[in-house]
């Protein structure tokens, strides 16, 4: 197997920006979203909807619909040049408890809802921001008393994102007495240099230890997340960092492009400087580096399971709040800045925590924005989502929907088709290999066309 090409914009640190002003092509990184995490686009959920988010709670419970819970942790040691979430490094250990109450207090309102009121989550999810951040106090503290309103004894997965600097061997044992199942190690890279340009708190010596605790306690699965493209990327370093992957053996190794939206400090520094496309590798070349790398893992025994993840072994690897959100879930979502979903009604909480928790106070619920989405649009957002997953079933949407995919969208497939990124296979749609490393990119062509221009955050 051929290394990884080189990349044409591998250049120096945020202070020694190098990129030429040059007119943007097609594929250098400009600012932007791209990663289609939902559909219609957030931009399109407003404050005026967010009554439709109380009808839904005020109706009767669902008798066929799983329950996911999220809570979002925003707190982490450092913010990383990349990052684009509600994120906060500066909150003392009364502040995040303050916090932790409130989110509480959220669960408990949704917990009174008719709606809501009874049911036990099929799948628990704790992102962030750094979920690890907290204490072991902490963390049994808030997972005892969301257990108390909504028991985990019928869940099938407990997924939990963490930074490899904030465990110990301790923290990873309570988390695996808590229930988590899923554990997911935000590694980026295992190079030093990589890690400190792009400003990750964590280093590589962290990332081995947290990797090795993690193995002798036996989570269901341990995912490592790895970002393609990251600033000063090479292709000689990128190949050393899917090796020692490889080397590492995790159940699942999700592999991100690096993408550059507004909020983030590599913006401003572009900004700043007048810049339009971002100092990191080109997508042609952020392309190529996880081709590679699937072939590589691939190589190595794993299987490609979708867009952006790769498995060691897809009988038993499951990603249970992926599917089951892609099939329609509904989605308890708590914490500041939080993404939701109720009985077709999507919705968003406060952004910041000062509203967020003054709503909670209140005896409000810290809704910020909602939309409630049609039968096509719904069926638009599964269709695309599962699009991800490289092979979806066109049974599934006439039997669910009444919408075959083929006749809904004869133009868009038959463009894909002579792209060569999309082919039929019996029932089933298939991505090939170029079509799913640029998926988010085609997902666009299915939008309806009111949503198509709209930016995408
Ligand atoms: S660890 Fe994640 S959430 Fe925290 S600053 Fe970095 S990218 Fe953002």
């Amino acid at each position: 197997m051929t290394p990884p090409p080189k990349s044409k914009e591998t250049t120096g640190v945020i202070e020694k920006l190098t990129v030429p002003l040059a007119p943007p092509s097609e594929d250098q990184t400009e600012v932007g979203n791209y990663f289609v995490a939902n559909y219609p686009p957030f931009s399109f959920w407003t404050p005026e909807h967010k009554g439709a988010v109380y009808d839904v709670l005020n109706s009767p419970r669902p008798v066929d619909t799983n329950l996911g819970l999220y809570f979002h942790i925003p707190f982490c040691r450092k913010r990383c040049h990349f990052c684009y979430f509600r994120v906060y490094t500066d909150k003392n250990a009364s502040e995040i408890n303050a916090y932790l109450d409130a989110g509480i207090k959220e669960f408990e309102r949704y917990s009174q809802t008719s709606y809501l009121a009874g049911r036990k989550p099929q799948f628990v999810y704790f992102g962030g921001g750094t979920p690890s951040y907290l204490s072991i106090d902490q963390l049994r503290d808030l997972t005892n008393r969301m257990k108390d309103l909504f028991p985990w004894d019928e869940t099938e997965e407990v997924a939990f994102e963490a930074e490899p600097g904030t465990l110990t061997e301790k923290k990873l044992e309570a988390l695996r007495e808590i229930g988590v199942t899923r554990l997911s190690l935000g590694i980026e890279s295992f190079d030093d240099h990589i890690l400190e340009v792009n400003g990750r708190a964590h280093r590589s010596k962290e990332a081995y230890r947290a990797i090795a605790f993690a193995k002798t306690l036996g989570f269901d699965q341990l995912n490592i997340d790895l970002i393609a493209g990251m600033m000063d990327e090479t292709p000689e370093n990128w190949e050393r960092c899917v090796h020692t992957a490889i080397e590492q053996q995790p159940d699942c190794v999700t592999i991100y492009q690096m993408e550059i939206p507004y909020n983030t400090t590599i913006f401003k520094e572009m900004k700043e400087s007048g810049r339009i496309s971002a100092p990191v590798a080109d997508w042609k070349t952020k392309r190529a580096w996880v081709d590679w790398a699937f072939s590589q893992f691939e190589a190595a025994g794993y299987t490609v399971s979708s867009a952006y993840t790769v498995v060691k072994n897809p009988e038993t690897t499951k990603f249970v709040y992926r599917d089951s959100l892609w099939e329609g879930a509904d989605l308890l979502s708590a914490g500041v800045a939080s993404f939701g979903h109720f009985g077709g009604v999507h919705y968003q909480n406060q952004a910041d925590v000062g509203p967020y928790m003054t709503e909670l106070e209140k005896g409000e619920l810290p809704i910020f924005r909602a939309y409630p989405t049609s039968h096509e649009e719904r069926f638009i957002r599964e269709f695309i989502l599962q699009l991800k997953l490289g092979r979806t079933r066109l049974g599934y949407f006439r039997e669910k929907y009444g919408v075959d995919p083929l006749v809904r969208f004869p133009e868009q497939i038959s463009d894909l088709q002579t792209r060569g990124y999309l082919s039929l296979d019996g029932d089933d749609i298939v991505i090939s290999r170029d079509g799913l490393l640029q998926i988010d990119r085609l997902l666009h062509g299915f939008f309806l066309e009111k949503h198509r221009d709209a930016r995408y955050t």
